[in-house]
């Protein structure tokens, strides 16, 4: 059987915090804050994940209460993610991760971005997908305020 999930997540940009996404870190002037490395990418994903397996969603398994996730690699809670899925008996079939970010440009990334997913997610590269689009200026991402990325998969029965 086949499911669906999507996710979507996002981070307000500020100075002083290394910028992570997709567990790669991208060089730039400001970084996303949040209470694990903000990996807004890598959250999108999770939450695609859990709500394709009907897991609920990151802050319901990681709570940014809990003192364990402050400043984690959002890679590390993916394998978690990916462990969850296991046990309820899915793996994934593929991914699709959107960034929205009017700054840095993202491409000479994205490579590294989706192998490290992939490797994640013990899926092979092709079957993992990742790209970034600005929003010509407008909206907080296009101020730069902030980053957000949205996510879509499909796991299926073991
Ligand atoms: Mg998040």
């Amino acid at each position: 059987m086949l499911r669906i999930g999507h996710g979507m997540d996002v981070h307000r940009l500020v100075e002083g915090r290394k910028l992570i996404l997709c567990g790669v870190e991208v060089p730039h002037t400001l970084g996303l804050l949040g209470h694990s490395d903000a990996d807004v990418a890598t959250h999108a994903l999770m939450d695609a994940l859990l709500g394709a397996a009907a897991l609920g969603d990151i802050g319901k398994l990681f709570p940014d209460t809990d003192i364990q996730y402050k400043g984690a690699d959002s890679i590390g809670l993916l394998r978690v993610v990916m462990r969850r899925l296991k046990e309820k008996g899915y793996r994934p079939v593929n991914a699709d991760v959107t960034i929205v970010a009017q700054k840095p440009k993202l491409r000479p990334y994205i490579d590294a971005m989706r192998a490290r997913l992939a490797e994640a997610m013990e899926l092979e590269v092709e079957l993992v997908n990742v790209k970034a689009t600005t929003t010509e200026h407008m909206g907080f991402e296009g101020k730069e305020k902030g980053m957000s990325a949205h996510a879509v998969c499909l796991i299926e029965t073991l």
